[in-house]
């Protein structure tokens, strides 16, 4: 089955500190099921020793599997990963945190991003006699920790970590367990959120985003800083590092967009309010005669509202979602129409649209298949007119940031000018949210702090020449 949106990526949650550390980690990854829901893994440190525990699946799956041993203990620290694979295939091996034993201490390490220079790194570390377990980007930086390790006493782990960070390109944010430590870890342009917070008890939560705070009950404090590493160790000490400048920031606008929750603030901006104003700037730019005001479910949903109040138009649900649906099926014979299987997982309202000029409002299109179905759909149940706006500009390149999208070439803003896409994907009209009105939805930080290489193909980090993944526009 084609996929319509870019899959999510990754997510992390880790915990130092305080009681309840295994159930607040278990509860706090499963407010990021969203970020990947191909596997998710723990690792927990306590009584002077590490565990792991990974499975393939959703995050209750992974934790019902947990080892008597690591239900039992008095866990003192623990991060967590749920994954979707933007970099390696999707075996178990790839599954997160990953631990290995160095120098005599296990060291864990969970990744959200990817690494642009991950191809040069693996050659060089072959050359170099090093022996990989897995296809991950995120192997390479134990290893490159291990080697820094071997010019200095085991005792100055984490100044080997700094130096291995200053070898990497690209995305990441890191959570890294020892035993008696926790670190996290945010890339110099911060292209990946992740946020700290306190928990009631003394303890503190560190999550990609902060609906995991919510949940836990931490109170957000601040975000790590791009090119930070903060170290929680024994007795409550924690310690900031700078490992490398922020010479610009190049925050990933795509969260704002689609992949992070509604409820979450990211880049120091809430998601509910950029999406709205997303929508309300939309409105603004491509108004719409219309009766009613319908979101594709779920992501849809908030630019939809802003697309409404600015427009003054009624805003309904035209789909309902079957929150059941998988993430295969199995069709053998091939014969379900794509609006069939479309039709699996959204389905119509008739008695919202029928009779009905429509404009729905779409957070983003990525190869049209599905999209073409659901507008199929609409005109099935009667809908007089569908017209479509989209809030975010036409994706045209690839991500070499963590973000899985189709190539280039499949991208159908590629594939056809505006007016033959309205066309081929069968819609009265057809309008995009500007590059310029997408950023000036965001608060925080400036418009030039954002990454928006998926839309102009300005990546701030150039890839890795070696790297074997498509050239991206
Ligand atoms: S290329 Fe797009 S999806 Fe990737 S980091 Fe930049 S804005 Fe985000």
């Amino acid at each position: 089955m084609t996929l319509e949106h870019p899959r999510e990526h990754c997510g992390l949650c880790g915990v130092s500190g305080g009681e309840s550390v295994l159930a607040l980690t278990h509860l706090g990854l499963h407010a990021l099921q969203h970020r990947g829901q191909e596997a998710a893994g723990v690792m927990l440190a306590g009584g002077g020793t590490c565990f792991l525990h990974r499975a393939r699946g959703l995050v209750d799956d992974a934790f019902d599997g947990l080892p008597p041993v690591m239900r039992g203990l008095a866990a003192e620290r623990a991060i967590a990963h749920v994954r979707y694979s933007t970099a390696g295939d999707s075996s178990a091996a790839n599954a997160q945190p990953l631990m290995v034993e160095i120098a005599g201490q296990k060291l864990g390490i969970a990744h959200n991003g990817t690494l642009c220079n991950a191809a040069s790194l693996r050659l060089e570390l072959l050359a170099d006699g090093a022996i990989l377990q897995t296809t991950s980007d995120t192997e390479l930086v134990l290893h490159l920790i291990a080697r820094a390790l071997r010019k200095r006493p085991a005792t100055q782990l984490w100044d080997a970590v700094a130096e291995s960070l200053t070898r990497l390109k690209g995305a990441y944010a890191f959570l890294l367990l020892t035993k008696d430590c926790m670190a996290a870890v945010r890339d110099p342009m911060g292209f990946r959120p992740l946020s700290i917070g306190d928990l009631p008890d003394d303890g503190c939560l560190v999550a990609s985003e902060t609906i995991a705070h919510t949940v836990t009950g931490a109170r957000p404090v601040r975000e790590v800083e791009p090119g930070e590493m903060v170290i929680w160790g024994p007795g409550g000490r924690v310690e900031s590092r700078r490992f490398a400048p922020c010479v610009r920031r190049a925050h990933c606008i795509f969260e704002h967009v689609y992949f992070a929750r509604p409820g979450s603030y990211v880049f120091g901006d809430s998601v509910y309010e950029v999406r709205k104003a997303m929508g309300r700037q939309l409105a603004r730019e491509a108004p719409v005669a219309a009766d009613v005001v319908i979101p594709v479910p779920d992501s849809g949903t908030f630019a939809a509202l802003g697309f409404a109040e600015e427009s003054k138009l009624p805003f309904d649900m035209g789909f309902t979602r079957n929150h059941y649906v998988g993430r295969t099926f199995i069709d053998p014979g091939q014969r379900l129409s794509r609006r069939k299987l479309v039709a699996r997982k959204l389905q119509p309202i008739a008695e919202a649209v029928a009779g009905r000029r429509v404009c729905l409002v779409e957070d983003s299109i990525v190869r049209g298949n599905t999209c073409q179905a659901r507008v199929r759909t609409l005109r099935d149940a009667g809908a007089r007119e569908v017209h479509m706006r989209v809030s975010c500009p036409p994706h045209r390149c690839g991500c070499y940031f963590g973000i899985d999208f189709p190539e280039s070439g499949q991208l159908l803003a590629n594939q056809a000018p505006l007016e033959q896409m309205r066309e081929r994907l069968r819609l009265d009209s057809l309008a995009y949210l500007s590059k310029d009105g997408m950023l000036s939805c965001v608060r925080r930080y400036r418009p030039e702090d954002y990454c928006c290489a998926c839309f102009d193909g300005r990546y701030p980090v150039e890839p890795d020449t070696l790297d074997e993944r498509p050239l991206p526009c």
